[in-house]
């Protein structure tokens, strides 16, 4: 029995095709490697265009980095954020999919989870004097622009103004030509999704698409963008070659 690429065969594969001894590759091997060289070409390119967001947030007194994995955003973000710092969250699926808030909850920093505070309004306030402020972004331009679409506006307020240091763990799949198209990813990507998973009565999550609503639901509230960072080494990235948060 020979294995390859995750497909497991002898003689006759499990799609009926014969193997044998023609020396002539099966078909779903041939789409398998055709699908791992799609892979690095992917990889590959997000390799590349990191190198130019992050020369674009430089540029824009901001930090810029690159993971090849999330285990890898895992390590880069810890190393950033100091023992015993107050860290809070401005929501942020991308976080919590490196792993970066469990292992926060079970390091030695003062974590404000504000799922577990009552008083939600305390929560937004506490996280202004944090020293550690961790988010993501809706969209990121390639040049290093940052956009941003808030209902409560807690996570644009603080990303603008309040915590010492913000951290964003972004996926390359967030980067975006320009602020036009970035914008349009968050209206018509980042934003219906969002009023998905928060079960909320607005014409996007029936129809899949922005429609401009001023639905009492709505999230499309606040616009952020990101153009510049007055104070250096406030605001930092983390760009990491994967598909992350939406
Ligand atoms: S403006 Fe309304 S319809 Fe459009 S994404 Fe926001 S909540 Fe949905």
């Amino acid at each position: 029995m020979i294995e390859s690429g995750g497909c497991t065969y002898s003689g006759l594969c499990f799609l009926g095709q014969n193997m044998g001894k023609s020396g002539m590759m099966c078909e779903n091997i041939g789409n398998r490697k055709q699908g791992k060289n799609m892979n690095e070409n992917i990889t590959k390119r997000n390799r590349l265009l990191a190198q130019k967001v992050i020369k674009g947030l430089q540029s824009r007194n901001m930090g810029g980095y690159y993971a090849e994995t999330k285990e890898e955003a895992l390590e880069l973000a810890l190393s950033m954020i100091p023992e015993e710092s107050t860290v809070t969250m401005g929501g942020g699926m991308s976080v919590h999919e490196i792993g970066l808030s469990n292992a926060l909850k079970d390091g030695n920093y003062k974590f404000i989870d504000r799922d577990r505070m009552e008083d939600k309004r305390a929560a937004m306030l506490l996280a202004y004097d944090a020293d550690v402020f961790l988010a993501s972004t809706n969209a990121i331009t390639e040049d290093g622009i940052l956009i941003n679409i808030d209902g409560n506006a807690n996570r644009v307020s603080a990303l603008a103004q309040g915590p010492k240091k913000v951290l964003l763990i972004v996926g390359m799949n967030k980067v975006c030509i320009d602020v036009d198209a970035a914008m349009k990813r968050a209206r018509n990507v980042a934003a219906p999704i969002n009023a998905q998973r928060f079960g909320l009565s607005t014409p996007c999550t029936k129809l899949g698409t922005c429609m401009n609503c001023k639905s009492p639901d709505t999230i499309c509230c606040q616009f952020l963008i990101t153009r510049y960072s007055k104070h250096p080494g406030r605001i930092h990235v983390i760009l990491v070659n994967d598909t992350l948060g939406f």
